[in-house]
């Protein structure tokens, strides 16, 4: 039996959905979090007819080692080192401080890869939707303004890697303000 292309995808959505299974994004409504890489490959496959199959995997996990107890090994054996290094490099370290986290996606977004680059900005742009819909809980209007001028300074290292995806967010930013 030939092995079938799409069935490391569909792997990935149940690997993906069981790691985040008891987590809920911020918004008010406290929607399942499995809706967000979800929606992050989606982005790619549907608005930005990304076809390539490591970065769809990647972004199905990308938050899986940040965000729950997956380690990058178990990723490798699962998927392999190509899908596992996508995800590495879309990781924060959360042994460091917030700020300077924050301040390392910048400089990190620069010296990426083509693949994670384009997990990047789907994140950030479904990051931002959902941002312009509504605040997470607790967020004062303020922290929220601050969220899209630091997504701009992450994706303005981004630029130069999907046409699409880099209009889709730069609407936003005109929007916002932040782009004439
Ligand atoms: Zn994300």
């Amino acid at each position: 039996m030939t092995p079938n292309p799409l069935a490391d995808l569909m792997r990935c959505v149940q690997f993906a959905a069981h790691k985040h299974k008891d987590q809920r994004r911020k918004e008010p409504s406290k929607p399942p979090f499995i809706n967000h890489p979800i929606n992050v490959a989606t982005i790619l496959a549907v608005e930005a007819n990304i076809d390539d199959k490591e970065v769809l995997q990647a972004a199905l996990l990308h938050d899986t080692v940040e965000d729950t107890d997956t380690t990058f090994e178990e990723i490798e054996t699962a998927f392999g080192k190509n899908v596992a290094d996508i995800v590495r490099e879309v990781t924060d370290d959360k042994s460091l401080p917030k700020l300077e986290r924050k301040q390392l996606q910048i400089e990190h977004a620069k010296t990426s890869s083509t693949k994670a680059k384009l997990v990047k900005l789907a994140d950030k742009l479904d990051n931002l939707r959902d941002l312009q819909i509504v605040l997470p809980e607790g967020w004062p209007q303020e922290r929220g303004e601050e969220f899209f001028v630091w997504a701009k300074k992450v994706v303005d290292n981004l630029r130069g890697t999907n046409e699409i995806l880099e209009s889709k967010l730069d609407e936003i930013f005109r929007h916002k303000n932040l782009l004439q």
